[in-house]
């Protein structure tokens, strides 16, 4: 399939026609950031047949739509970004196409002609050298340090640099594909993979399951495969494959209790690929396939909650996902709460309230960050005109995440047990948004009883901004003595080791947290001496405690945290440690210093983020 389709590209190129001044400009619709027409012809099923070539950083592709027209539209519309289109053949003829001038946030909108009775179009592209979704790595940039290394991460709207597609979380699409990539190198999807390299290269692969067009995945790599159990198990190179098995062994005890609150696990396998270090976020929930960033190998199975949280997605985001990004909270509060379930019964109570604390202290910072009264601390968001990209943080996770447990708390467990799991089966592979999800709340949860649902304050929650006055609060116990620890060392400039021996990655970060701004040269290296913390293998606590030392001009941390920055890409840690850098002029500048030599090892996602964050070039 290859080789004919490499053939009919030369004579195609004479068919195409790139939009221009004379040709009609594509609707772009605001609301879905999309230009696509899903809502009167729907795309249905994708054949994708690719070549991924390391050398010229590009996939060349076919993408085989089948669709329903029902409303008999004159043509069907597509999202493409930065992608070269060759030739589009529809039911069998070659048709000519509009590209629409391309946009730097939302790519451009692709027509093709229909008749009444089309049904399949065939697509012939390659990607281009902006695709936000693809990360191109160099040998050099992954562990193992001898072979190229390509991942995606097509959340939120980057799906359209990687295929032609209706990107909206809206519609559901199942897929097959045949992919191409160099001998000895493995291919992953989010869909049913391979467990070994074949000699040929070539892999196929099949997603069953109607998933939105975000919730497509690829990873190209030196990569190999441990089981866990019949059902888990975990991808990474070679180097760190021991290690990250370790590490997530606890998957199917996790599983186990997330099927226990939620019911049956309905993708098949559960496995977790551990991305090279510039991987730009924590995990993604690809089906079948969570990514996750190499951050949380910490050695001590500390930091796996957010395997917990990739988990709970294959419930809350990828069954019943939101129509629109608007409702992202439908997503990431219901998969937050969701986490934390997992966690306390896989690791009690008292551990659990840690996390809840956390996330809340999360919440508390973007609401300063935004001010308390912006509309971004809306459960259910105004992105009318925005990239969703700008528009997310903390809030739809943890207040989603608070407005559902203040939920269970007052209708008790077993009723609220209840009601999410015939919320999953219901709605399962649909999606859904927030009035629907309000509508069946009432039905399921409050039986009706709108008195209830007042006093519960639902709206206030979900159109309202800040954090309403009936939230429950978090209750950390083991904070406690974190608190008074720190206290005594603000005071004394000491504190015992011996205390702290049996402190978890939490404890830390609590502690590092609330410490005064700025601390004394003396105290910050009384903490690094003692508890190693420039060195710090953790990454969550390194960059906490980075972010510390920024504050309190502690420059000895520098050129550890220099390091991290130049091998670290996870969003999460570079955005707060530029920030903080921002906050003085002689920081600035070793930000724009860190920042030019290290963005090429970033997410283009992130180096985007991080070059606005500090107007940098
Ligand atoms: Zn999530």
């Amino acid at each position: 399939m290859r080789i004919q389709f490499l053939l009919v590209l030369g004579v195609s190129i004479f068919m195409a026609c790139q939009s221009t001044s004379k040709t009609p400009p594509i609707p772009f619709n605001k609301y879905t950031s999309s230009y696509s027409n899903f809502d009167s012809v729907t795309c249905t099923k994708l054949d994708w047949t690719a070549k991924v070539d390391f050398e010229k950083k590009q996939i060349t592709a076919t993408a085989v739509w089948h669709f329903k027209n029902t409303t008999q539209a004159p043509n069907i519309r597509l999202d493409a970004y930065d992608l070269t289109i060759h030739k589009v053949v529809v039911n069998g003829r070659e048709v000519k196409f509009f590209l629409s001038q391309f946009n730097e946030e939302y790519g451009s909108g692709l027509s093709i002609p229909l008749s009444s009775d089309d049904s399949i179009v065939s697509i012939d592209y390659t990607t281009g050298s902006k695709a936000k979704a693809l990360q191109w790595l160099n040998p050099e940039q992954t562990a193992g340090k001898v072979k190229p290394y390509l991942f995606t991460q097509c959340e939120s709207i980057q799906a359209r640099s990687l295929v032609p597609c209706q990107d909206v979380p809206a519609i559901r699409i199942t897929y097959k594909a045949d992919v191409q990539v160099p001998k000895g190198m493995l291919a992953l999807m989010s869909a049913k993979n391979p467990i070994e390299k074949n000699p040929s290269g070539n892999y196929q692969f099949e997603m069953e399951l109607p998933v939105p067009s975000y919730l497509i995945a690829l990873a190209v790599g030196d990569i190999e495969y441990k089981a866990i159990d019949a059902r888990s198990g975990v991808y990474t190179e070679p180097v760190l494959l021991e290690k990250a098995a370790n590490e997530l062994s606890d998957i199917p005890q996790m599983m186990q209790a997330a099927e226990s609150i939620c019911g049956p696990y309905r993708w098949g396998k559960y496995d977790v690929l551990v991305a090279p270090p510039s991987f730009p976020i924590g995990g993604m929930e690809n089906p079948r396939l969570t990514f996750s960033t190499p951050t949380i190998i910490a050695g001590d199975k500390s930091l796996v909650s957010l395997i917990a949280h990739e988990m709970a997605h294959s419930w809350s985001g990828n069954l019943v996902t939101n129509s629109n990004w608007k409702d992202i909270w439908l997503n990431e509060g219901y998969t937050t709460y969701f986490e934390r379930r997992i966690m306390e019964k896989v690791s009690g109570k008292s551990y659990n309230d840690m996390l809840w604390e956390l996330g809340y202290q999360d919440m508390l910072s973007d609401f300063e960050t935004f001010g308390i009264n912006h509309a971004d601390t809306k459960l259910c968001l105004d992105l009318n005109g925005r990239n969703p990209e700008n528009a997310f943080s903390n809030i739809p996770y943890e207040k989603g995440a608070i407005f559902l447990k203040t939920l269970e708390e007052n209708c008790g467990r077993t009723k609220f047990d209840k009601y999410l799991n015939e919320y999953f089966n219901s709605y399962a592979f649909q999606s859904m948004n927030t009035e629907l999800a309000l509508k069946f709340m009432d039905q399921k949860l409050f039986d009706g009883d709108t008195l209830f649902r007042n006093k519960l304050k639902v709206r206030e929650w979900i159109y309202g901004p800040g954090l309403p006055d009936n939230f429950v609060p978090t209750n950390p116990s083991r904070f406690i003595a974190v608190d008074s620890l720190r206290i005594s060392f603000e005071k004394t400039g000491i504190i015992s080791s011996v205390e702290l021996k049996n402190w978890t990655t939490h404890e830390w970060l609590h502690f590092l947290r609330k410490l005064v701004r700025p601390q004394s040269l003396s105290s910050m290296t009384y903490l690094d001496q003692n508890f190693n913390l420039s060195k710090s293998q953790n990454s969550e606590i390194a960059a906490e405690w980075f972010k510390l030392s920024i504050a309190s001009n502690y420059a000895i941390a520098y050129p550890e945290m220099e390091k991290f920055l130049s091998k670290v890409g996870r969003k999460k840690f570079l955005e707060p440690l530029y920030g903080e850098m921002k906050k003085s002029k002689e920081n600035s500048e070793m930000a724009q210093r860190i920042f030019a030599a290290s963005k090429k090892n970033y997410h283009p996602l992130t180096a985007i983020k991080i070059s606005k964050l500090l107007n940098a070039k």
